[in-house]
């Protein structure tokens, strides 16, 4: 699938660089700016183009949700980062030098004509500095150091940003001047974008909500710091999701209303039930212990391509820790029958151990094994040997993997060094 949209990808891009570079002749290139405008019209729109990409990637697409995963989805976005801002700078600094040197003015006289003789130049200025402003909180080094919420909000901004330059560049962009195939083709495409986050990001989330009416029936502690949220709902047999995926939940109350965070199902759904385990590692999950009953909740997914969907063969392992075994507990619930599991849950001690009745008993009903691994990382070692050990077929299993970065990060390392293809090695990361 990736190589699918990837060459999708590429094909934009290409038809994108044609619509600049048939517009182009030698004499308009070979006369004063002719260079400079020229790539400040490339520059423009491929920032434009890329900056779609961006939007389509987190849109939400069910389809796409289903074949890539929200989490690919994102990192996607993320690489595509900052290109469309750089290119757009350029598009800015281009243009403006090569009609500066057509009308023999200094660069900023020719901003100021810009702006006053150009139809929608203020707005898409306003665009750019928002767009600047987005690009700036969203370096890793700067967006590290900020509050998850602002960061996301500020990022609501590239909406308007983009909206504020669209007739900029539909009016004034050369390629779509005398040429309406073009110009029918770019709105459309920015069209179907625009329609695309309005439905899966707004419309559908609500249609569904309208229907689910989640609201928190009970909250209790599971371990120390960890907390479940049981919700009821109606029609809840009518959710399609698989264990092992999540939701972005959002608390109808005071402070929360406005921020929505991801956290897996712990159980499959149990009409009118549904469980999340949350633990408490900031403001919004330290919040969730709090929640009073009958508080309402707005939830958008599920997402995620961490099922029993994906794997290639009929023996599963699942490897967890800390709360990262939420999902594979609902994972262990959703297995057909007819796959053998082997469970191994790593915990420095007895009762961070999560889930563990319901995993034990999980586990037992179906003939699985289970392992807990109890006592610090050097006591239990999770290296390629002890996995053999543990489950002597491994080499031979799809393996689910869940935790913190590092617990991930080596576990994913050893799971590869007892011979499992990296295909059969699926793992959920709690963070984007
Ligand atoms: C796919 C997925 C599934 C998850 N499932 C669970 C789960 O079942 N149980 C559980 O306890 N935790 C889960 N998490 C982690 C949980 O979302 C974060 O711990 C929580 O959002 C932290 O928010 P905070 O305000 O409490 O802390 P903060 O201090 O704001 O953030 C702590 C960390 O979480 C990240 N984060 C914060 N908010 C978000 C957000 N809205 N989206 C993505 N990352 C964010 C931040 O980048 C930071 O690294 C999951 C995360 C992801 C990405």
């Amino acid at each position: 699938m990736a190589d699918i949209l990837g060459g999708l990808a590429g094909v934009g891009f290409g038809i994108t660089v044609a619509l600049v570079v048939i517009n182009e002749t030698p004499g308009a290139l070979a006369s004063p700016g002719g260079w400079l405008t020229a790539a400040g019209r490339l520059t423009g729109f491929l920032g434009s183009y890329l900056m779609l990409m961006m939007v389509f990637l987190i849109a939400r697409i069910p389809w796409l949700e289903r074949a890539v995963g929200q989490d690919q989805l994102i990192r996607w976005h993320r690489r595509i980062g900052g290109w469309p801002i750089v290119l757009i700078a350029l598009h800015v600094v281009f243009v403006t030098l090569g009609y500066a040197k057509i009308d023999r003015v200094g660069p900023v006289r020719q901003l100021g004509i810009f702006l006053t003789h150009y139809p929608d130049m203020l707005a898409s200025l306003v665009a750019f500095a928002l767009l600047v402003m987005v690009g700036i909180t969203s370096w890793r080094i700067v967006r590290q150091r900020q509050p998850y919420e602002n960061w996301w909000v500020v990022h609501l901004y590239t909406y308007l940003a983009l909206a504020l330059a669209f007739a900029h560049q539909v009016v004034t962009g050369l390629a779509f001047l005398h040429h309406p195939l073009p110009k029918g083709f770019w709105i459309a495409v920015w069209a179907a974008a625009a329609l695309s986050v309005l439905a899966f990001r707004v419309t559908l989330p609500i249609i569904r909500n309208a229907r689910y009416r989640l609201e928190v029936v009970s909250v209790h502690e599971e371990a120390p710091g960890v907390f479940s949220i049981v919700c009821s709902g109606q029609k809840l047999s009518h959710l399609a999701v698989s264990g092992g995926q999540f939701f972005q939940w959002r608390f109808l109350t005071r402070g929360l209303w406005w921020q929505a965070h991801p956290y897996s199902l712990s159980a499959m759904p149990n009409p009118p039930h549904i469980r999340v385990t949350v633990k408490d590692l900031g403001d919004h999950s330290g919040s969730v212990a709090r929640l009073k009953p009958g508080t309402r909740v707005f939830v958008e997914g599920p997402y995620g391509t961490f099922t029993h969907h994906v794997r290639a063969t009929n023996r599963v392992v699942l490897i967890g820790a800390g709360v990262g075994v939420t999902p594979l507990r609902a994972i262990l619930e959703d297995l057909p029958t007819s796959v053998e599991v082997s469970v191994i849950v790593r915990s420095s001690n007895e009762e961070d151990l999560i889930h563990r009745d319901e995993i034990t008993a999980l586990a037992a009903r179906r003939g699985g094994t289970l392992h807990e691994l109890v006592g610090s990382r050097h006591q239990v070692k999770l290296d390629a040997a002890a996995l053999k050990r543990l489950v002597p077929s491994i080499a031979t299993c799809d393996v689910y993997v869940c935790g913190p970065a590092a617990f991930t990060d080596h576990v994913t390392a050893s799971v590869a060094r007892a011979g499992v293809r990296p295909e059969r090695i699926h793992t959920e990361v709690f963070a984007f």
